[in-house]
């Protein structure tokens, strides 16, 4: 069995460098891919989950130097995959607080609240699937201007990149399947494809092969260009500030239990979509 080292740069330090810790994600690694011998090699510290389940999921044979998809001129270069602490920290907080938003929603929250969250997962559900994903990524229909402006709106309602950012991962992601340049590329396996390509820097192929997909219908659209422009104020009013405040103010819903509440939904959407890139990645 060959031996490979993943090399993980790690910027934070969450645990003390400790020999039993190396030992420890090592033993683990070679659970989860045992047909590759694998370890994680690490500067600062001996690594954490989020290292070794990453690093277990990257499969170095999987560069573009032997991908059959990619271009055979081009130059074999290493890659070192670095995590971007940041994203695993929000992410670690927002499932935190969601699983507490669940527990109010069964508990605590009234029925009206959590009618509305399940109304305002579905709309803003759409906003991904009908909008980003079908019309604007792939273009199966036409929509008149008034429709492009809803589902804009309800695309800022799940947070999930602007619809610009998306469209074009989406077009690299189908481009350049299952290769380096894919930015959820399921030959880095399940963790990676679900929600680990959120927690590291981009292989440089997904930026590089990107700049070959054409964009131009997506740059002429005047509405995802204003969502583009305004897209932070936006996502914050229509993800959080609004389907928090409304419950409030229409049926006297606790703030606290309204602002949980919402970061459920919001997190379950986010399940739901990054489903569709990992398990359910047949279906495009
Ligand atoms: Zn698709």
């Amino acid at each position: 069995m060959d031996e490979q080292v993943v090399h993980v740069s790690c910027d934070g330090s969450l645990f003390a460098k400790h020999p039993k810790m190396d030992r420890l994600i090592n033993g683990f690694l070679r659970e989860l891919c045992p047909t590759k011998q694998t370890k994680v090699f690490s500067a600062q510290t001996a690594g954490v989950i989020g290292s070794a389940m990453l690093a277990a999921c990257y499969h170095h044979n999987n560069s573009h130097c032997d991908d059959s998809k990619s271009n055979p001129n081009s130059k074999c270069q290493s890659y070192r995959m670095e995590i971007v602490w940041r994203n695993i920290f929000l992410m670690i907080t927002l499932h935190m607080a969601s699983v507490y938003g669940a527990y109010l929603g069964i508990f605590h929250a009234r029925y009206l609240t959590v009618m509305f969250n399940y109304l305002y997962l579905i709309l803003t559900g759409l906003g991904i699937t009908a909008g980003a994903h079908r019309l604007w990524a792939h273009r199966s229909y036409e929509a008149t201007k008034s429709a492009r402006i809803l589902l804009m709106l309800l695309n800022c309602g799940a947070l999930q990149n602007d619809i610009h950012e998306w469209s074009r991962d989406h077009r690299v992601h189908h481009k350049f399947s299952e290769t380096d340049a894919d930015p959820h590329n399921s030959r880095r396996g399940f963790f990676f494809a679900h929600i680990g390509w959120l927690m590291c820097r981009k292989h440089p192929d997904v930026r590089e092969k990107g700049r070959t997909v054409s964009m131009k219908d997506i740059a002429d659209d005047p509405v995802v260009q204003f969502q583009r422009r305004y897209y932070k104020p936006l996502a914050a009013l229509f993800t959080f500030i609004l389907p928090s405040y409304i419950p409030c103010v229409c049926w006297n819903e606790d703030p606290i239990t309204s602002i949980f509440a919402s970061t459920t939904r919001y997190t379950l959407l986010l399940v739901i979509v990054l489903s569709y890139h990992s398990d359910l990645d047949f279906i495009d």
